[in-house]
């Protein structure tokens, strides 16, 4: 009689529902089941047996962890020229079967949950942030909107002599954001206030972008201008370079 088959009578290897073949740990004794791509045929389960191999949790066991090793260390020996990818490139096959493989599958609500977790632990993090931030100024896919009176104006102002720059990037470690015209040479800033900027929500949020902008940039001026009703106003005081918290009064 075959080795299966006496596995098979002696109980030490079984088909459960789904048809799987199965075994138990030898150390801890708990149910293994046979899944595609590891133990599959009761060939296999049964070899298993004879060699011994234990579940995935006690081969573990007296291992050093990955956490008690050295990472760093660990991530220099294997990063840049070391990497053992370093210089190669997937193939636009491969690509293409990696986009496909997870299309259509859904992540069931605790795997989001975690996920949405360790995402904003980590962007709370100031390395993982500032590397966020580097990626994002880098890329060239990142297409930031203009509104077409912006830039009417801005060439308007281009036309006096001016240089502004339209959707001008700012970056610091731990933000990145527009200013919608900036003239480097002149080191103005110009602030195109459309409707929406008119919500008292909004306006906070515009006076704080603007100190950060401010203390950035160190701009000469710093000119906000209000398209709903035509006015300029200039935020910056010449006293003390803070945000001028007067807002123009409107015309009419
Ligand atoms: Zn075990």
């Amino acid at each position: 009689m075959s080795k299966v088959s006496q596995h098979i009578i002696d109980g030490l290897i079984w088909q459960n529902a789904d048809g799987n073949w199965c075994k138990k740990c030898p150390s801890c004794n708990r149910e293994i089941v046979g899944k595609d791509g590891s133990v599959t045929t009761k060939f296999n389960v049964s070899h298993s047996i004879i060699k011994g191999k234990l579940c995935h949790s006690c081969i573990k066991v007296g291992k050093p962890t990955w956490s008690s090793l050295n990472r760093e260390e660990f991530g220099q020996r294997i990063s840049g020229k070391n990497h053992p990818f370093y210089g190669k490139h997937h193939t636009n096959e491969f690509k293409e079967w990696q986009r496909n493989r997870r299309m259509g599958t859904q992540l069931n609500g605790e795997t989001k949950k975690k996920l949405s977790v360790s995402v904003k632990n980590a962007m709370h993090r100031p390395d993982v942030r500032k590397k966020h931030i580097e990626a994002l100024h880098q890329s060239k896919w990142l297409k930031v909107r203009t509104d077409k009176g912006q830039l009417e104006l801005l060439s308007k102002w281009n036309n006096l002599g001016f240089k502004f720059e339209p959707n001008y990037q700012v970056h610091t470690d731990k933000a990145l954001f527009y200013v919608d015209g900036y003239d480097k040479e002149h080191n103005v800033v110009m602030e195109y206030d459309s409707k929406y900027h008119n919500k008292t929500h909004q306006k906070q949020k515009d006076l704080a972008r603007q100190q950060i902008v401010i203390d950035i940039l160190q701009p000469k001026k710093f000119w906000r201008y209000d398209s709903v009703n035509g006015s300029f106003m200039e935020c910056i005081s010449q006293k003390n370079k803070k945000t001028a918290t007067v807002v123009a009064e409107r015309k009419g």
